[in-house]
């Protein structure tokens, strides 16, 4: 049992389910994108800790980048705005393969697409290490999954609660 702040967590996806999955699907990129030079664009923060573990994997030209999503309150209206942070590199006429630590409802996959398209890439592919299926409200074409995962919460291996717990080494699920 793993303590943060006022929740409990066990252990849900081991280290070595993950390195083993991660392994399969970094074998799978270096096929499908074989001579194609794609870029890595890893979502921060959840994402840093999948994404070093699949790149180490990746045989296979290509170059990795970062985003990050912030959002605020607008002063002048109600509800929060987003902005996607770092696209300042031309990934025009590129294939990009976003790098996603969880998807959830499927909402801030769908604001990163839509940013990402207006550069034109040639191609958008997204790869997550974990997708919440019985949580969708606006359903994706996921093309490389880790771990399909019910309802719950999760931190560890990136993923944070409060900002914390991001440094364990597996998945643990809130008790
Ligand atoms: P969505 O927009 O798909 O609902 O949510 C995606 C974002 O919500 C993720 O990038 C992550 O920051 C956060 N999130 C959703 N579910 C979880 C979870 O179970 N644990 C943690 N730590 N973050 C989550």
């Amino acid at each position: 049992m793993v303590r943060i702040q006022d929740l409990t967590f066990e252990e849900y996806i081991s280290e070595e389910r993950i390195f083993a999955r991660t392994s399969q699907l970094a074998k799978k990129i270096n096929v499908d994108f074989e001579g194609k030079n794609p870029i890595f664009l890893g979502i921060l923060n959840g994402s840093f800790m999948f994404l070093s573990e699949l790149f180490k994997q990746i045989t296979i030209e290509c170059e990795v980048s970062f985003l990050k999503v912030s959002s605020y309150e607008n002063q002048t209206s109600t509800g929060k705005v987003r902005e996607l942070i770092g696209l300042n590199k031309s990934i025009d006429n590129r294939p990009v393969i976003i790098v996603e630590d969880i998807v959830d409802t499927g909402h801030t996959l769908a604001f990163i697409k839509d940013k990402i398209s207006s550069f034109s890439p040639s191609k958008v592919s997204v790869m997550t290490l974990l997708h919440k299926v019985a949580a969708t409200k606006i359903p994706h074409e996921l093309d490389y999954v880790g771990f399909e995962i019910d309802n719950i919460f999760v931190v560890g291996f990136g993923l944070d609660y409060n900002e914390l717990g991001r440094n364990h080494r597996c998945i643990l699920a809130k008790s």
